[in-house]
């Protein structure tokens, strides 16, 4: 029996009886009528009924030029009729090669280097094994640099290495006894600062906690691990401008490695290419996976520079191997898919229409500030969070079982856009290509849900 044949009643029902679903609580799952998407169009879902969502969240964060775009899926074709899947052990080939180049032309300067790997979280883990390994056999080797500093209500990713460095508790919390101990900063996050302070008369105190733990540790820390500018699933905490550009220089100050997580900052989001290109900050090593390959393939790079990678030059009797690997690292679909996703980005001048979309979003995203339960907006680029709160004057959140964010965005999908929530912050996150129209689309609707929610349940 093909897919084709089966109807909606049979996939449901095979759905609940054996698909687990990522992130989501079995039991409520179970007791939905899940949307089966058939196919898109542009910035728009489609479902077996022909209903159509318009994508709010670009695919998790991952989508850029919008679906079935032209280039990039004769892109996937054409590599297609070459070779489908080639190992980078022992062997190359062009996709990959090429990326690399293009890769290395494009991000912050000093990054040279790329290794290839499957997603953000596998990003990041490389990143980690990387940073420690270099220490161990660089020229003058520190080996008691072993640790890592990461920030509260960091994500990283789900591999081990990564949910160490996480700081989500009801992600992160349980695995605990599983996880190597890192040293914990406070996120600057303005709306709830974590030292009480207001902007801009902190003038960024909280960067002073960095430094203390540096100063604590020193010649401990291996690398500081950040997700530059915004942290996404901690709710999209934008930080305060310089934030990034201080914790460069006191990486450099410390001598340890400064790792960029731009896995969802990355291609364009934040209104520039790269978000560390804000603060004109070159990490020593940088993750990027989601919009790599234009939301389309799984596939992600981990950058470094050629001084971390010197450290690892030897034959195989010198032992200093990076005995990392993953079987699909490099695929050459998803190569060949990023190779077009970054043409498009030329041809189609995407950053340079940038500015003009944030500025509009950035004045649609006022309104909110007219809904009493609206607690904070805050904005990078076309990444946006709308964090709801039960009284506005003391911050209080409302109660988790009351499941605001979720609510709106059940409402919301009913008059056919898909947005999913953090919580109870509304993230906001089209892809980069979305057309001024379709983001108005959006907020209106997101403005109408949140206010039928929040006034009247
Ligand atoms: C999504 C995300 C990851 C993990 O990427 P996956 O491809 O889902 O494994 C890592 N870091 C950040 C900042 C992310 O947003």
């Amino acid at each position: 029996m093909s897919a084709e044949t089966l109807d909606d009643a049979t996939l449901r029902a095979w759905d609940i009886a054996h698909l687990w679903h990522p992130f989501t609580p079995q039991g409520d799952w179970a007791e939905s009528t899940p949307i089966i998407i058939s196919h898109a169009d542009g910035f728009d879902l489609i479902d077996t009924e022909g209903n159509r969502y318009l994508d709010g969240v670009g695919s998790l964060w991952c989508n850029v030029h919008g679906h079935r775009h032209p280039k990039l899926d004769a892109a996937i074709r054409d590599q297609l009729d070459r070779v489908a899947h080639s190992t980078l052990l022992g062997l190359t080939h062009r996709p990959a090669i090429e990326l690399a180049r293009r890769l290395v032309e494009i991000t912050p300067k000093g990054l040279n280097r790329v290794f290839f790997s499957d997603d953000g979280s596998t990003a990041v883990e490389v990143a980690l094994k990387l940073a420690y390994q270099y220490f161990q056999q660089k020229a003058q080797p520190e080996p008691k640099r072993t640790k890592f500093l990461a920030f509260t209500n960091a994500y990283h990713g789900d591999t081990l290495g990564d949910v160490s460095l996480g700081g989500i508790k009801g992600f992160h919390g349980l695995f605990s006894p599983l996880l190597f101990p890192v040293l914990r900063a406070p996120s600057p996050h303005c709306y709830r600062c974590p030292i009480q302070l207001t902007r801009p008369s902190c003038q960024i105190a909280c960067l002073g906690e960095v430094a203390r733990l540096l100063e604590e540790h020193p010649g401990e820390v291996a690398a500081v691990v950040i997700e530059p500018l915004v942290q996404g699933a901690a709710g999209m905490i934008v930080h305060p401008e310089g934030f990034l550009r201080g914790l460069r220089e006191l990486t450099h100050q410390h001598g340890t490695l400064l790792i960029a997580d731009e896995v969802a900052v990355g291609f364009g989001r934040t209104g520039k290419m790269f978000a560390c290109e804000h603060e004109d900050v070159s990490p020593d090593i940088l993750c990027l996976a989601k919009g790599l390959t234009g939301g389309y393939m799984p596939l992600a790079a981990t950058l470094t520079t050629d001084q971390v990678h010197s450290a690892f030059i030897g034959s195989a009797a010198d032992g200093k191997t990076f005995a990392h690997g993953h079987t699909f690292c490099g695929n050459p679909l998803g190569a060949a898919v990023a190779l077009a996703n970054l043409e498009i980005f030329a041809s189609e001048k995407l950053i340079d229409q940038l500015p003009a979309k944030v500025e509009h979003l950035s004045r649609r995203l006022e309104e909110f500030h007219q809904l009493t339960h609206v607690g904070d907006v805050r904005q990078k680029g076309l990444i946006a969070g709308i964090e709801l709160v039960a009284d506005r004057a003391t911050k209080t959140p409302y109660p988790s079982e009351n499941l605001m964010g979720r609510q709106i965005c059940n409402l919301a999908r009913s008059l056919g856009v898909f947005i999913r929530p953090l919580g109870d912050v509304l993230v906001v996150m089209p892809a980069p290509a979305m057309p001024l129209d379709k983001i108005d689309r959006l907020i209106d609707v997101m403005l109408s849900c949140t206010y039928q929610v929040t006034e009247f349940k």
